[in-house]
């Protein structure tokens, strides 16, 4: 299989969370020397600039003008994306749970989702790029050169996230059902739900591995490559 080419793809990984987008994401990115875009990133560090300026995560007007006046930045590093906002590195602080929480309820505005959209696709215009997200192949790169969508089962999806929080008893309890909410306002929102574009190649990572989600991808992206 042969994944070196001068052709550089757009490839969309687009799902909900625990389905394994990350890892797949970075270590296709890797293999094939891509940028690796978390664009979830984005709208966490948006929703860390609302939290710290006492901006409400329900009004769409002033989380724009927060957005519009924001220096959001993703640099892919081999651990994952480092999240800069105005300058500095929060790649920590946005995936604390207060984060996590208002960022999928900034998710769910319209223009909050434009201005993102604007800039995700300046980020990954020129190809050699894979991007993660809910959106990515249905709105932001409806031409992508491959689209996946990776899901996996809800039980299957919440057990990945407790392990790797290491969540335990009340917490663990606490910690799936804001999972489970977070996966209905992403599916349910009136903008850009989450769902499969019609072209997207469908993986359920239930029953795989890693290494064999990793496999089918690089198959699509061998094949993509090859001119079929
Ligand atoms: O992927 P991650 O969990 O970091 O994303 C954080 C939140 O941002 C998600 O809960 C989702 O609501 C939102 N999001 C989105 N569209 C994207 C990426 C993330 O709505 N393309």
């Amino acid at each position: 299989m042969t994944l070196t080419s001068e052709r550089k793809l757009i490839i969309a990984i687009d799902g909900p969370a625990g389905a394994g987008k990350s890892t797949i994401a970075s270590r296709l990115a890797r293999k094939l020397g891509y940028v690796n875009l978390e664009s979830g990133a984005m709208y966490r560090a948006l929703a860390l600039k609302a939290i710290q300026n006492d901006v409400s995560v329900d009004e769409e007007a002033p989380l724009v003008q927060l957005a519009r006046n924001s220096w959001i930045k993703l640099e892919p590093t081999l651990g994952g994306n480092r999240v800069l906002l105005d300058g500095r590195d929060v790649s920590q602080r946005v995936r604390e749970p207060d984060v996590t929480d208002a960022a999928s309820r900034v998710s769910v505005h319209p223009k909050v989702r434009e201005w993102m959209v604007e800039h995700q696709r300046e980020m990954g215009v020129g190809g050699g790029v894979v991007m993660e997200g809910r959106d990515i192949g249905t709105k932001v790169f409806p031409d992508a050169d491959i689209k996946i969508f990776l899901d996996a089962d809800p039980v299957i999806r919440e057990q990945r996230r407790l392990t790797q929080q290491h969540a335990k008893g009340a917490a663990a309890e606490i910690l799936s059902a804001e999972l489970r909410e977070r996966d209905r306002r992403d599916r349910t929102r009136a903008v850009s739900p989450l769902a499969a574009a019609a072209d997207a190649v469908k993986l359920d990572s239930t029953a795989l591995s890693e290494d064999e989600v990793l496999q089918r991808v690089e198959e699509l992206v061998a094949k993509k490559l090859a001119g079929s």
